[in-house]
């Protein structure tokens, strides 16, 4: 049996994973995910892990792990985890209090039960570690900068995967004026030029940017003053409202499923100014990053809405004409690789994302180097 690659990617109620055969491409074994977890049980999750683990053939040849973790602040490379890494983990914890402690759980859970298969983390935010200081720093009080409070960006371990289909698929575009719009239940997007990040809507947490399922995304930092001094609202209660309670669900009162959403937006004005205000957010957002790039070559979708939602990328894209984005309407029904029409100035595609081959891909590396 070749040696085999483990992926673990801890969301904030979602536990996925799978093994793949370790190689130059990795070649998948099997997966399995455990869904809506409670925010206090995360334990038995993984406990249905190994259970699982306990079941597959092919976990007899695991030789190592890869974590995907949501914050490495500066680090923009995949590490195999050591005592040091753990620590630098725990020190951050606050930087994600829904991701990190789940995270830092597993990787110990796993190095105790396993302790021959090498840890590696791959961090959401490494992708964007390149950007310009100018996209990078938030306008903060100097002290806080220097404490690496600026913007990291997260969804890298998609961006990267966006980028390496791109290179295979059409490596010309792949260097040019990108914009990658990864819009599933969290959403966000990212400016790329010659394969450099230039900017991205996420910022020092993934509750910043577009309109999400359940998150706000951008909102008046004055709010939070205005919440706790008018309704005695508690940081934790306020943070709850913007990370849980608002976006697609706070709007329309009822669901954060674009899917639902769409089926009753015909008779249900709240369902319908929802989607609006999620359509407006991202055109906003691909208008201000056109700016950034001096024009656009490829628009990217991807995630649960972007690889599915047809309705929802017309609406994004309509009135964006004159960057040179024009759709194709069939090629946009059908889910089509490429959706935009052939005079289309810029190539709009649509990419199935895979986060998990990501990481297994740059554990294959980490082998063969040794
Ligand atoms: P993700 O977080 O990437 O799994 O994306 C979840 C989001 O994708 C939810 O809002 C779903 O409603 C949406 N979604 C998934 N499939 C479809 C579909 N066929 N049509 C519209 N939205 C969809």
């Amino acid at each position: 049996m070749r040696p085999s690659i483990l992926t673990v990617n801890a969301g904030s109620s979602s536990l996925r994973f799978a093994i793949y055969e370790a190689g130059e491409e990795p070649r998948l074994c099997s997966s399995g995910k455990v869904d809506r977890i409670d925010p206090n049980g995360f334990a038995g999750a993984t406990d249905a892990l190994q259970d699982w683990l306990g079941r597959q053939p092919s976990a007899r040849s695991i030789v190592a792990v890869g974590h995907r973790v949501v914050h490495g602040m500066k680090r923009s490379e995949p590490e195999r985890v050591t005592a040091r890494l753990l620590k630098d983990l725990r020190r951050i914890r606050a930087y994600d209090p829904d991701h990190l402690p789940n995270e830092i759980t597993l990787i110990e859970t796993l190095l105790r039960h396993y302790p021959e298969w090498m840890p590696v983390a791959c961090f959401d935010t490494a992708f964007h570690h390149a950007m310009p200081s100018a996209a990078r720093l938030l306008p903060l009080p100097r002290r806080y900068i220097d404490k690496g409070i600026v913007r990291y960006g997260f969804h890298g371990l998609s961006y990267s995967y966006l980028m390496e289909e791109l290179r295979r698929l059409d490596p010309r575009a792949a260097n040019g004026r990108l914009i990658l719009a990864h819009l599933g239940n969290g959403a966000s997007i990212a400016a790329v030029h010659r394969g450099k990040p230039m900017d991205t809507s996420m910022s020092f947490t993934s509750a910043a940017g577009l309109v999400m399922g359940t998150r706000a995304g951008d909102i008046d930092p004055g709010l939070l003053r205005f919440f706790m001094r008018t309704g005695g609202m508690s940081v934790e209660r306020f943070d709850e409202m913007i990370t849980r309670k608002s976006g697609l669900l706070g709007l329309s009162g009822t669901t954060a499923d674009v899917r639902d959403l769409l089926a009753k937006e015909n008779h249900d004005p709240h369902a319908a100014e929802a989607l609006e205000v999620f359509c407006y957010q991202a055109r906003k957002w691909i208008g201000s990053f056109a700016a950034v790039l001096g024009g656009i070559d490829t628009l990217v979708f991807t995630a649960g809405i972007g690889e599915n939602a047809p309705e929802i990328r017309r609406r994004i894209c309509q009135g964006l004409g004159f960057l040179g984005i024009e759709l194709d309407q069939r090629r946009n029904t059908r889910n089509a690789a490429v959706i935009s029409r052939n005079e289309s100035r810029v190539t709009v595609r649509v990419i199935r994302t895979n986060e998990e081959i990501v990481i297994a891909r740059y554990v294959s590396r980490m082998l063969r180097k040794g």
